[in-house]
């Protein structure tokens, strides 16, 4: 039987009498056999698959967007390419549904923020449709090799993604472009687009002033840094961290300060030297999954550490307690497993507190970890950060020397206070 589309006005025939509604998304828990209409009285109803006869269309759902009237080419302008791949600036709720669709893509920013023509020619592609906890390393690869493409032609490129993993994609990116010569900035919203409060206009408009203006060759993330419109925050990529699940000024710099901030009347403000634009081609380096993050808790328990092994890992990061401490003297036996994986796969030490350094030498554990298991100790680097380097690292002859070397800002010389929300 023909079905219909959620937002469809549709006209269902069943054996005792015909109902005219509006096609809604099932919710999951309901029984797949059962369709849901809403009624012109504003109820819903489901209705069981088995006594439907007829369905029939009678309007279809999707209203698409108008296109942007082409702007015209300013050749006083520099070009900006979005590429958008989806998450909270992406989406709308559909109040005949009730649910929330990843539908706008960077043409749809175009129509709805003209301001964007004054700041710069804009080229747009939709390179994914994704909520961003479901990015994965190959994800991370199709935004790098679209942004490497985007940067043959423009001055800069603004990623649209969606806040959950943000940060994640942004180290990754940050490792991904080799010799990047431009800004490559990503922005978000946590609030969406179809809401008085969202905070996507001006995330964008800034971030599509940064890529235009911005004096730098960073990969950075550029959100609101208040609950207030006023400015954003550029973080560098390898030190922001998705620090709130819901307020509009989330993202901050971790063990690092933000790099400059952006007002959407144009201004650039600059707080910490980031590096300077440059003439270069950017170049791709490799990345590989197979990669584990252990978290370390007072549950640990050695299979944890084994099922790495099982997966194939190349490397096991532990985000670690304190200064960088597992529970190695309780009798879960964490110790002979690591002693294990050790010997197979390098292991490396971060931080599980947001903030701070690890350090291998403090306390006998660490010793131990250092001495024993030859366990990296990662200083400052943030552990999503660290994730995404790993993938990169294990590609190379000698992930050592890659995890050790300083390559987009990862590493901070000293702990300052300012480094400290
Ligand atoms: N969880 C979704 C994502 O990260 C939506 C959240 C957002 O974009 O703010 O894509």
């Amino acid at each position: 039987m023909k079905t219909a589309r959620p937002g469809d006005l549709v006209l269902i025939k069943t054996a005792s009498e015909t109902l005219e509604g509006t096609f809604l998304t099932r919710s999951e828990l309901l029984d797949k056999n059962i369709l849901v209409l809403k009624l012109p009285t504003g109820y819903n109803i489901g209705i069981h698959r088995k006594n439907i006869k007829k369905i029939t269309t009678l309007r279809p759902a999707h209203t698409p967007l108008a296109p942007a009237p082409k702007a015209q080419h300013n050749p006083n302008l520099p070009t900006i390419a979005i590429l958008s791949t989806g998450g909270t600036i992406s989406s709308k709720i559909d109040y005949r549904t009730g649910g929330v669709h990843a539908d706008y893509t960077a043409d749809d920013f175009c129509a709805m923020l003209p301001e964007l023509s004054l700041i710069a020619n804009i080229t747009t592609k939709k390179v994914l449709n994704i909520m961003s906890e479901d990015a994965t390393p190959a994800d991370w690869l199709a935004i790098a090799e679209n942004t490497i493409d985007a940067l043959r032609k423009a001055d800069g490129v603004v990623i649209t993604h969606g806040t959950d993993t943000m940060h994640y994609t942004a180290a990754a990116l940050s490792f991904l472009l080799k010799d990047l010569g431009k800004p490559v900035i990503l922005t978000g919203a946590q609030r969406s687009i179809d809401r008085g409060s969202s905070d996507a206009f001006m995330n964008l408009l800034c971030a599509v002033t940064a890529a235009a203006q911005w004096n730098s060759r960073e990969v950075a993330i550029c959100m609101h840094a208040s609950m207030n419109d006023d400015y954003c925050h550029l973080i560098r990529g390898t030190k922001a961290r998705k620090m709130h699940t819901s307020r509009r000024d989330a993202f901050r710099a971790v063990n690092d300060t933000p790099l400059a901030r952006v007002y959407p009347d144009g201004r650039i403000e600059e707080l910490a030297p980031a590096q300077p634009r440059r003439d270069t081609t950017p170049e791709l380096r490799p990345i590989d999954k197979h990669v584990s993050l252990i978290y370390a808790h007072p549950n640990l328990h050695p299979q944890e550490i084994e099922l790495c092994l099982k997966q194939k890992t190349k490397a096991i990061l532990i985000a670690a307690t304190g200064l960088g401490n597992l529970p190695i003297h309780t009798k879960e036996k964490i110790l002979p497993a690591l002693l294990k994986a050790a010997k197979k796969v390098p292991i490396f030490i971060c931080a599980q507190t947001p903030f701070g350094r690890v350090h291998p030498n403090v306390y006998s554990t660490m010793r131990e970890l250092s001495i024993l298991c030859g366990a990296h100790y990662l200083e400052d680097m943030h552990a999503e950060t660290a994730l995404a380097k790993l993938c990169v690292a294990v590609t190379h002859k000698d992930p050592l020397t890659f995890m050790r070397e300083n390559i987009a800002g990862e590493y901070t010389d000293r702990s300052l206070d300012d480094h400290f929300l």
